[in-house]
């Protein structure tokens, strides 16, 4: 064991440097064979634990980054390969590799003082702002994901409509809320509302129209029916990428219905965000979210920030700030010094201590340009529509909805759609995942996949149509 002062430090820095250069190695020949490298099941051993669990030991670094490179990293989750279309995984970039190496050596702590990777997240935050077209003093904080965002944007609303006194007193001394999203809205609302102690029933579902966006005549009947029994309207959210279907709601209307009615306006955009960023006509999609009070989106799912990363926008930051200051007397900012500054994200959070993720954002947004990521987007959303047109000219399959941005659902005419997807997952030729349309399960592909290529496309659908055929 080393002495006092050198107990974690590598002891022979020219062994140990060969040692991280051999691991980097391997890690950019993985990513570079990507298309090789679909998901795989993890081995039986793995499974139950035993493998992994003896870790007390102090094991050589070389030794135990073989593990790693022999253990660990073949079974990840697959988001890396150009076919995986299942739920909504970004591909992660290979030079955001590089600003982690780099967070890590810097170990930033994020939550507060007057250091450099603050800066590099405000820089985010400003970028996020401006590409949402957000008014001049919109700010936010960068954070695990949506489902984290959409926390925090449901607090800073509750701050604004019952004020300061409710950090007090809680939600006892107020009327019961209710908040609006259109059907297929994420789970993660009704979770929010479910830890901000209001349940997950004061989250009313409002019907789509055959354009499966939300119906605004029912919105503003439910609206003025739960008034008219003094229930308070907390929020709308509006869909900006419906999870199941890829659907956007009408996002300038919402915009000027809560804001004629005093109504917090929050859009969930986890990944349609980067429609902004598309070709026209999808850039249309996401119009008009630059009104919204808050927007929750990720970075780790278009984008291909690797996991995590997501942010909350919120239009009014001195609202914001007043929802999540509380700062006690040890945590004080100080006129000069390392306790300086007024930029504090622990302010506009719940976390106090965070990691560094601006700076993968920041490196990857630089480095491979808003274009590059446009075009990618455009890209993905172009092959949904290639994959709708290959499913609705199929004979074994049937569409399921039009495509109208990057996810495409469709019905198998034989054989069980959970089977199906598993078959192809274990073989290799494409992730999709399940779910339900009109109550019948159907596979789904959610293409944010840099690697994706029209190919690609063809050879998904091939492989599915065999599966269907075989069952038939
Ligand atoms: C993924 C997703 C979420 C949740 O985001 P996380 O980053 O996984 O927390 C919310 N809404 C939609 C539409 C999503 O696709």
């Amino acid at each position: 064991m080393a002495d006092e002062g050198q107990r974690l430090d590598p002891q022979d820095w020219t062994a140990f440097s060969q040692e991280m250069h051999d691991l980097l190695d391997t890690c950019l020949t993985r990513m570079q064979s990507a298309r090789d490298l679909p998901w795989q099941p993890k081995p039986a051993d793995m499974r139950d634990g035993v493998a992994l669990r003896d870790i007390a030991g102090s094991t050589p670094t070389a030794k135990v980054f073989d593990r790693i490179s022999d253990e660990i990293m073949p079974y990840a989750t697959g988001n890396t390969h150009p076919r995986f279309f299942g739920w909504v995984h970004g591909t992660g970039t290979p030079v955001a590799v590089g600003a982690e190496m780099v967070a890590a050596t810097m170990n930033s702590n994020c939550g507060g003082r007057d250091h450099g990777a603050a800066e590099v997240e405000r820089a985010v935050i400003d970028w996020l702002c401006r590409t949402a077209d957000m008014p001049q003093d919109a700010f936010g904080i960068l954070t695990s994901g949506t489902s984290q965002a959409t926390i925090l944007a449901m607090s800073a609303a509750r701050r604004r409509k019952f004020g300061a006194d409710v950090l007090k007193n809680g939600i006892r001394a107020y009327p019961d809320i209710r908040v609006y999203v259109a059907d297929g809205g994420h789970s993660c609302i009704a979770k929010a509302l479910e830890v901000l102690g209001y349940g997950s029933e004061s989250l009313t579902k409002i019907p789509v129209l055959n354009s499966g966006q939300m119906d605004m005549d029912r919105l503003k009947e439910t609206i003025a029916q739960d008034r008219a029994n003094g229930l308070e309207p907390l929020a709308v959210v509006g869909t900006a990428g419906s999870v199941n279907l890829g659907y956007f709601d009408p996002l300038d209307d919402l915009a000027s219905y809560c804001k004629a009615e005093g109504i917090w306006f929050h859009v969930d955009a986890a990944f349609g965000f980067w429609a902004l960023l598309a070709d026209a006509p999808w850039c249309d999609l996401a119009k008009g979210i630059g009104q919204a009070d808050s927007i929750a989106c990720d970075l780790h799912k278009w984008m291909s920030v690797p996991y995590d990363c997501g942010a909350c926008l919120i239009s009014d930051r001195d609202l914001h700030r007043a929802t999540f200051t509380a700062r006690p007397s040890y945590l004080a900012s100080q006129d000069a010094g390392l306790a300086g500054g007024d930029l504090w994200f622990c302010d506009y959070g719940l976390e106090l201590s965070r990691g560094f993720k601006a700076l993968k954002v920041w490196t990857v947004v630089q480095t491979i340009g808003t274009d590059a990521l446009g075009a990618y987007v455009t890209d993905n959303c172009k092959q949904a529509a290639l994959m709708g047109q290959l499913a609705a000219g199929s004979e074994v399959l049937d569409l399921a909805r039009p495509v109208v941005s990057n996810v495409c659902c469709f019905w198998p005419k034989a054989g069980d759609p959970d089977k199906i997807a598993a078959t192809l997952q274990l073989s290799g030729d494409a992730v999709f995942s399940t779910t339900l349309v009109d109550g019948k399960p159907c596979l789904r592909a959610a293409i944010v996949n840099h690697r994706c290529t029209q190919d690609d496309i063809r050879l998904a659908i091939a492989a599915v149509e065999r599966e269907v055929r075989a069952a038939i």
